[in-house]
């Protein structure tokens, strides 16, 4: 097939929106500001839901009718930071080379949203029969935070979206399903003493080292009996230990330590479970030394979680969406998406499908081909098409 480009409209918007700074440490108000003014223009009303400190929002706009279902775009206006990267330009300044548009968010996942932007005016224009929702969120890339409270708002509408699609890069490949994620951090409490009388102290350290060392044996546990999906890369649900903390100096026996871990779960494993292994992993190590050092404690505080996606492959999404990005076959990818609190909070069957690929994610130099815009845009204007008339 001949590869089209974008239209200048996507180019215009997706520069705009590189040049907004929107880390997730920073607001992305001025980005949402420029939508939600860019919307109105074209007659589009959007409402906003804000963080606690209103310095961050999520933007949810329908176009036609709201009492029927439709069809949810849904995106991040977030992006990683690029502390510490080699840039070889301004990562907030897009710059056009080769047929690639290069700036952070090019990919993951600005290209997307400039796509739909690009679109709402010729939806307006359309006498659509079904709705296109618009589903912008913050704070995405630190633990798919604040699209949880436009779903709170979305959970009481009296109609939902019949389809969610999540516009991740997939390179416009169709992908049902990602695994969930779950993220934890040990505390271990031991007790403090000189080194030279090291045995009389209860090390904090150790006490770290045997809950890792039972994490690690709960691993080979889920190679060997745990569900297997081979559609991932990583056939199975894994658990990893990211970042440990303890000790002060050589000649102390360390009273704390703490560790951070994470459980990357396949549908068929529930994280709650393999948690609760990990918690009376931890309640025995603690058993064995509390006769001796009675405040012996480690606790384990769950800070981050969100589901995993499982949409079947029969799904009616599946071969609506497959239809409009004239794809054939699904895929399973390997990173998380907002998508699994649509499924599992809203009902909503969902699928991730957007241009350019995670293969840029979060790198320097991050870019996205015109090629994917082009297909994108041509995705879209499918999708009008097919809510129109
Ligand atoms: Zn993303």
């Amino acid at each position: 097939m001949a590869s089209e480009g974008p239209s200048p409209e996507t180019i215009e918007l997706l520069e705009r929106l590189i040049g907004f700074p929107t880390v997730s440490r920073d607001s992305n108000l001025q980005l949402i500001e420029f939508v939600r003014a860019y919307l109105d223009e074209h007659a589009i009303a959007s409402t906003l839901t804000h963080n606690d400190e209103r310095t961050k929002a999520n933007l949810h706009a329908v176009i036609g009718p709201s009492d029927v279902p439709g069809v949810m775009l849904s995106g991040h206006t977030d992006v990683v930071p690029v502390d510490g990267q080699d840039w070889s330009s301004d990562p907030f300044s897009m710059r056009r080379a080769a047929g690639a548009c290069y700036g952070r968010g090019t990919a993951d996942m600005k290209g997307f949203i400039a796509c739909v932007l690009a679109m709402a005016p010729h939806a307006v224009g359309r006498e659509l029969t079904r709705p296109i929702h618009i589903a912008l969120s913050y704070d995405e890339e630190i633990g798919c935070i604040g699209v949880r409270r436009m779903i709170d708002v979305l959970e009481h509408a009296p109609v939902r979206p019949a389809f969610c699609i999540v516009g991740e890069p997939t390179e416009m490949a169709v992908a049902i399903a990602h695994k969930g994620k779950t993220g934890a951090l040990g505390i271990c409490h031991g007790v403090s003493a000189h080194s030279a009388l090291a045995p009389t102290g209860l090390n904090a350290i150790y006490l770290a080292g045997e809950l890792i060392a039972a994490i690690r044996a709960m691993q080979d546990e889920l190679i060997a009996a745990g569900g297997h999906d081979p559609a991932y890369a990583v056939p199975y649900t894994s658990l990893h230990v990211g970042v440990i903390a303890g000790g002060t100096q050589l000649n102390i026996v360390p009273n704390r330590c703490t560790f951070e871990f994470e459980i990357r779960n396949i549908a068929k494993d529930a994280p709650g479970e393999i948690m609760a292994r990990v918690r009376a992993q931890a309640d025995k190590i603690v058993e064995r030394h509390r006769g001796e050092f009675p405040d012996c404690r480690i606790d384990i505080e769950v800070f981050n979680e969100y589901p995993g996606l499982d949409t079947s492959p029969e799904d009616e999404v599946v071969a609506f969406v497959k239809s409009l990005a004239n794809a054939n076959d699904h895929i399973k990818v390997a990173f998380g998406t907002e998508g699994g609190l649509f499924q599992q909070r809203l009902g909503v069957p969902t699928v991730v499908c957007g241009p350019g690929s995670m293969e840029q994610g979060h790198k320097p130099d991050e870019f996205i081909t015109e090629e994917q815009l082009g297909r994108c845009d041509r995705f879209l204007a499918a999708l009008v098409d097919r809510l129109s008339g």
